[in-house]
């Protein structure tokens, strides 16, 4: 269809992606008052919804129940007969969760008066999308172009592998893969130990796989604080997982047979030995969409598939922003969500706080499950920060041994001269949801001292934050 023929629309704001960002930024502007339309090739939710955040928390939910049922006894319970994992249940569970917040959100783009178009959408230049539209059959139907004041780029990331490593959906699997299928393999080798690669590795283990995890850096959760990452090594090791960091092999010569994924693989200046599984999981990180969406009709500057943005996510062209996994980062939900915020803000002259990614939050939701916020200890070394660290074991907290999760601790590293909250380190049981206090905490600059004077009720796990805060000036109570 020639641009002529094209239905023509104009809008304040068009955003092109529908993931946690996208939507996100398309709420706050329209509750600004902007005419928004949001643009997305598929349904609205992205990565996060259909194929990250969502179904793998499902998932690890039913595996930490499982999990939970089989320790019964130690509470006193008996379960007759154990329990065990029905991976395709557990699957259709996940898909009933995705699909009412995918409804939730068709709602809130009605409420919110969003123009919601479904279609492949590129950049001509910084305030055109040409977006050839898909309808309700997922097939082709026209095109349309939407003219803006301003634009904002929110097309995600999606899975990658390494060279020479061709996943085919079924030995060699991405995580797209696993969260479109409900199978359970017996043994199952998963390459990358980030977030990604740790939360399948949990989940396949609680559910009865053999697991091995290759890790090429030193340390599993590489990006964590050092203690974190040693914690969390002994801890799945003592769950029956195999980890080999440092881990050395070459992609391109992995090999598929009928009796399996054959790895050649051993820590770095070791002898390889063969490894061979039933199924090889890539989760070595993610490629961000930038290709294919018209940047180059931009002046946007993009370095090694990433887009440059400044502290208001502006791009090098005034009226296109950027938010997301598109511009790197921490590849996180929040983070996404917060980026299209503050691009909102500054396109429609509020308030625009820049991002602060000291004070983001990162969760892995493994067993156990690590959490953190701000600098790690190896960080503030590096850059000379003198600081002090308070550090409680979960052991010592009355709820923990009351939930039977005990395993693990919390950090806090507080500035030494002004009794900063630096950063929090946990790993344990519900760690993921106790760091929301430690994210407000730096957000008001509290101090350790701030933080252990906050009461926290007896008996909870939250009690473990205050102690460490306390901890570190000598004063924990419990510890
Ligand atoms: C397995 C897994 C688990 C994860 N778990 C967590 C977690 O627990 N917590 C967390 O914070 N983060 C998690 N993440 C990361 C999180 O999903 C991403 O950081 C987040 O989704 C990024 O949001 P986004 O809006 O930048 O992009 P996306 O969510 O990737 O959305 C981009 C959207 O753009 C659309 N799009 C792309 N190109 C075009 C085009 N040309 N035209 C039209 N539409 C287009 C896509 O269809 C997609 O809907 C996880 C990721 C994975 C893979």
């Amino acid at each position: 269809m020639s641009a002529e023929a094209a239905q023509t629309d104009t809008f304040d704001l068009v955003i092109l992606g529908a993931g946690t960002g996208g939507y996100s930024a398309a709420f706050r502007a329209a509750q600004l008052g902007l005419s928004v339309a949001l643009v997305d090739r598929d349904r609205i939710g992205g990565t996060c919804l259909h194929r990250g955040c969502i179904p793998t928390k499902a998932m690890l939910e039913s595996a930490d129940l499982l999990d939970r049922i089989g320790r019964a006894g130690a509470y006193g319970v008996s379960v007759e007969g154990g329990a065990t994992g029905d991976p395709a249940a557990i699957a259709e569970r996940r898909t009933q969760i995705v699909e009412r917040l995918h409804k939730g959100l068709l709602s809130l783009v009605r409420k919110h008066k969003v123009s919601y178009i479904r279609g492949r959408g590129r950049l001509e230049g910084a305030t055109t999308i040409r977006v050839a539209t898909i309808d309700d059959q997922d097939q082709p139907s026209g095109e349309r172009l939407l003219r803006s004041r301003d634009t904002i780029l929110a097309t995600g990331s999606r899975v990658k592998s390494l060279p020479g490593l061709v996943p085919d959906g079924k030995r060699i699997v991405t995580s797209d893969d696993v969260l479109r299928s409900a199978d359970l393999p017996g043994s199952v080798a998963v390459i990358g130990a980030g977030a990604v690669g740790l939360e399948f590795a949990s989940y396949y283990r609680d559910l009865g796989a053999d697991v091995t995890i290759l890790e090429y850096l030193p340390a599993v959760a590489p990006l964590e604080d050092a203690d974190v990452s040693k914690e969390l090594e002994k801890a799945l090791a003592r769950r029956g997982i195999r980890i080999v960091t440092s881990a050395r092999f070459d992609p391109a010569a992995v090999r598929v047979d009928d009796s399996g994924v054959h790895i050649l693989v051993g820590p770095d200046g070791q002898e390889p030995s063969e490894l061979v599984v039933e199924r090889l999981l890539v989760a070595a990180g993610r490629a961000a969409n930038t290709e294919d969406v018209g940047l180059e009709t931009t002046k946007a500057v993009v370095e090694r598939t990433i887009v440059k943005v400044d502290a208001h996510m502006q791009t090098a062209e005034p009226h296109l922003y950027a938010i997301g996994d598109v511009i790197g980062g921490l590849w996180l939900a929040h983070v996404a969500a917060h980026e299209g915020i503050c691009a909102v803000h500054h396109i429609a002259g509020a308030e625009s706080e820049p991002v602060d990614y000291l004070r983001m939050p990162r969760a892995t939701y493994s067993r156990p499950q690590v959490a953190s916020i701000g600098r790690t200890q190896a960080e503030c070394e590096r850059d000379g920060i003198p600081f002090k660290v308070g550090r409680v074991p979960f052991q010592a907290i009355a709820k923990a041994l009351i939930a039977g999760e005990h395993e693990g601790f919390a950090k806090v590293i507080a500035h030494a001269e002004t009794d900063e909250i630096l950063g929090v380190h946990m790993i344990g049981g519900h760690v993921t949801e106790l760091i929301a206090e430690a994210s407000a905490s730096m957000l008001f600059e509290a101090t350790a001292l701030d933080v252990g004077a906050a009461v926290h009720p007896h008996p909870t796990l939250s009690e473990i934050l205050g102690e460490a805060a306390m901890n570190v000036h000598g004063r924990s109570i419990n510890f």
